[in-house]
């Protein structure tokens, strides 16, 4: 199985989101990772199929996912990063209303099916309450089944921990590598520890454009050397993070260790470090957006 992108390109109005995006997916793990505005969802719902590019094709196998329609629509499994749900039905109501949009077919499989997944993101005591009563991160949970409804061989999850607690964070780790046998997985977060450990593939997202792309140990070769550890005195801290792109602080005592990304090193003690993925962040953004809270649901 081969998905590709070729030359995708999508401008709202004069606004260009896209720019010239050429990706080859095969089945693994992938983590698009990227500052909010990167471009991330605009790219997920062109996969998706919801949103028509500008520029370029989208090919499963080399036949286009357009031109495939619904015979590609049903090997596609999307968790967009708004879901939009109906408050008065209930988990199993949506699932079985999912199921029937999806055109899957036997009852007795759909039921089968419906209760594994619930299950699987931790719902079944809740199966038959309505999803008005849920909360954010028991919707997304929903969201996370609803995708997987029809097992499907590309998932596309679009900010998927988005109000999830740490536990559920966790369990949603899991469940992707347990399912992604044989699939396309595809992840797009601007959170970095969402992808940390488990991503097969980066893909580093700036202003429309992939900037960078591949296993966690090739992109983290771009920081290599870049990383140090500083001892600083307490006066001096505010002056040196204002100066650094500071990507930790631990107070020891009097001092305070600060660890920075940067091309040219202070002068003074220090110690190289080994980059890690928020290293990378920062290098490229600037800034890690922490909340993993669902600010723009
Ligand atoms: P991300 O998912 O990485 O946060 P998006 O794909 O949502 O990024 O957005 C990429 C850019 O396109 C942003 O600058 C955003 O403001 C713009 N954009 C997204 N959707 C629309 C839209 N429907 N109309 C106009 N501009 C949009
Ligand atoms: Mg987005």
């Amino acid at each position: 199985m081969e998905l590709k992108l070729d030359g995708i390109g999508k401008r709202y109005g004069k606004h260009r989101a896209l720019q010239n995006v050429s990706l080859i997916f095969h089945p693994g793990i992938y983590g698009l990772i990227g500052p909010n505005g990167a471009g991330k969802s605009t790219m997920m719902n062109i996969i998706a199929g919801i949103l028509k590019q500008t520029e370029g094709k989208v090919l499963l196998d080399g036949q286009e996912a357009g031109k495939l329609g619904k015979r590609y629509r049903a090997r596609l499994g999307y968790l967009p990063q708004a879901v939009g749900f109906y408050p008065n039905f209930t988990a199993v109501q949506f699932l079985r209303y999912m199921a029937q949009i999806q055109e899957m077919e036997g009852t007795a499989v759909i039921e089968q099916r419906i209760s594994e997944l619930l299950e699987m993101v931790n719902l079944s005591t809740h199966a038959n309450q309505k999803i008005g009563g849920f909360s954010g991160g028991m919707k997304q949970r929903l969201g996370i089944a609803q995708a997987l409804l029809h097992d499907p061989d590309i998932v596309i999850f679009d900010e998927p921990t988005a109000g999830l607690d740490p536990m559920e964070r966790i369990r949603f780790r899991n469940l992707v590598t347990r399912i992604a046998v044989n699939k396309i997985v595809i992840l797009a977060t601007h959170i970095v520890s969402d992808v940390q450990n488990l991503a097969d593939e980066l893909l580093i997202m700036q202003k429309g454009s992939v900037i960078c792309r591949g296993t966690i140990p090739e992109c983290l070769e771009i920081v290599n050397g870049r990383i140090y550890s500083v001892h600083i005195p307490e006066s001096e801290l505010l002056t040196f993070c204002e100066q650094y792109r500071v990507t930790q602080i631990d107070a020891k005592g009097e001092d305070s260790v600060v660890r920075i990304v940067t091309d040219e090193p202070p002068k003074g003690a220090m110690l190289l470090e080994s980059p890690n993925l928020e290293d990378l962040y920062l290098y490229f953004f600037g800034i890690q957006q922490q909340n993993g809270t669902s600010e723009e649901l």
